[in-house]
């Protein structure tokens, strides 16, 4: 067979959508399109089991609608974990946009994408991700009622990333007293990876609890913000891996723990905001398992800004968003009990929690 041959061939079958949904669990996949403002959508609604599926639209220059598609399969899924685990009453669903994050898009082009999201009735709630703002959820707003993050000005809770940083801070701690057995962060070494939304509140966290902070950043900005605010350490984006640090924090990208980096870090604990942390969930987890660095799962430590978004939806005020994202220090630790006495990656473990609780609570909604 051709090399053109086997490409189309490889092409045509991870277009092939029922089967990945049926492999993965989803419900419902929504393809979008409107000649007029040029968007291309693909909308991914995995499990409405515990209420409406909630996820940010990322918009991202995807090189093939394979690639999109992949993408939308595999965050929508996350969120329906992330919720779960979480104990909020939200199902998991994720959208992506076509297109170059760094194009302005207008009016007209969100506003359709809004009458897209409004056509499924509240099935789907969207709200920001990578590429997308407040704004863009201002126009997307006029069209349908099923969208979170919006400014304050029109109900919202704007950027959710404090409450985020809040979160992984708390995750971070924990970590920290599964290890020493205190989670006293003084003169502990944490490597950021990426201080842009997320990172830069988590670093001053960090920096007032006394711990020992090294950043590294693609974009000198981002840096310089932190760096007139803490006092920490800057190296290059590429040596991030090889600094000795207790904690690994990735803030930036998701696959950073692979079998490249696993060679390279000297860390006793991974615990970041990014999501899909390891490449490969159960070959990158069991490896941290046989090598007892504590990972602290990401879906479960970055939840803060999906509750921030929760709280938005059944209206109430910030202040539940930060005690419920309390919580994650208490469930953190639970995981690192579960893993150790189960011998299953932390993971896996986290991953046993939130299945619990969607099979728990699809049982109580069969009977009045
Ligand atoms: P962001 O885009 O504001 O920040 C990411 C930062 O990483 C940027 O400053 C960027 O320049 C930097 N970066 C990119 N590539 C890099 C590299 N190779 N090396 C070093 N730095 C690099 O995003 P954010 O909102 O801060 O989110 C950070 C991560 O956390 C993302 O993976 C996101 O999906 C995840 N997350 C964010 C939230 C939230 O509330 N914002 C919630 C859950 C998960």
């Amino acid at each position: 067979m051709s090399s053109s041959i086997a490409t189309a061939k490889s092409i045509a079958e991870n277009l092939v959508v029922l089967p990945q949904m049926t492999e993965m669990g989803h419900e419902q996949i929504v393809f979008c399109n409107d000649n007029s403002t040029g968007l291309k959508s693909i909308i991914g609604i995995h499990n409405t089991t515990l209420g409406p599926a909630l996820g940010g639209t990322r918009v991202w220059a995807y090189t093939s609608e394979v690639e999109a598609l992949r993408d939308v399969l595999r965050l929508s899924r996350g969120m329906t974990y992330k919720s779960a685990i979480s104990g909020i009453n939200l199902g998991g669903g994720k959208a992506v946009i076509i297109a170059d994050p760094k194009t302005k898009k207008g009016e007209a082009f969100w506003r359709r994408y809004g009458k897209f999201v409004n056509s499924l009735g509240g099935k789907y709630i969207t709200a920001e991700d990578v590429g997308t703002s407040p704004g863009d959820m201002v126009h997307i707003a006029m069209e349908t009622k099923h969208v979170a993050g919006k400014p304050a000005y029109l109900g919202g809770t704007g950027d959710p990333s404090p409450v985020t940083a809040y979160g992984v801070f708390l995750g971070i701690k924990a970590s920290v007293k599964e290890l020493t057995g205190s989670d006293d962060l003084s003169g502990k070494t944490v490597s950021v990876q990426g201080v842009g939304h997320v990172g830069q509140y988590l670093v001053e966290h960090l920096c007032k609890a006394g711990a020992e902070v090294t950043i590294c950043d693609i974009n000198e900005n981002n840096i310089k913000l932190v760096c007139d605010k803490n006092k920490v350490n800057v190296v290059a984006p590429e040596d991030i891996y090889k600094v000795n640090s207790l904690i690994y924090a990735p803030c930036a990208l998701g696959a950073t723990v692979n079998d490249h980096t696993l060679e390279i870090l000297n860390c006793a604990i991974i615990a970041g905001a990014a999501n899909n942390q390891l490449e490969d969930e159960v070959k990158h987890g069991n490896y941290l398992l046989e090598k007892g660095i504590i990972y602290a799962p990401d879906f479960l430590i970055n939840a803060g800004g999906v509750i921030n978004c929760y709280t938005e939806v059944i209206g109430v005020n910030r202040d539940m968003a930060v005690g419920l994202t309390e919580n994650i220090y208490a469930k953190t630790l639970e995981i690192f009990k579960t893993s150790k006495e189960q011998n299953i990656t932390t993971q896996k473990a986290a991953m046993l929690l939130a299945e619990q609780r969607i099979e728990q609570v699809a049982k109580i909604k069969a009977v009045l």
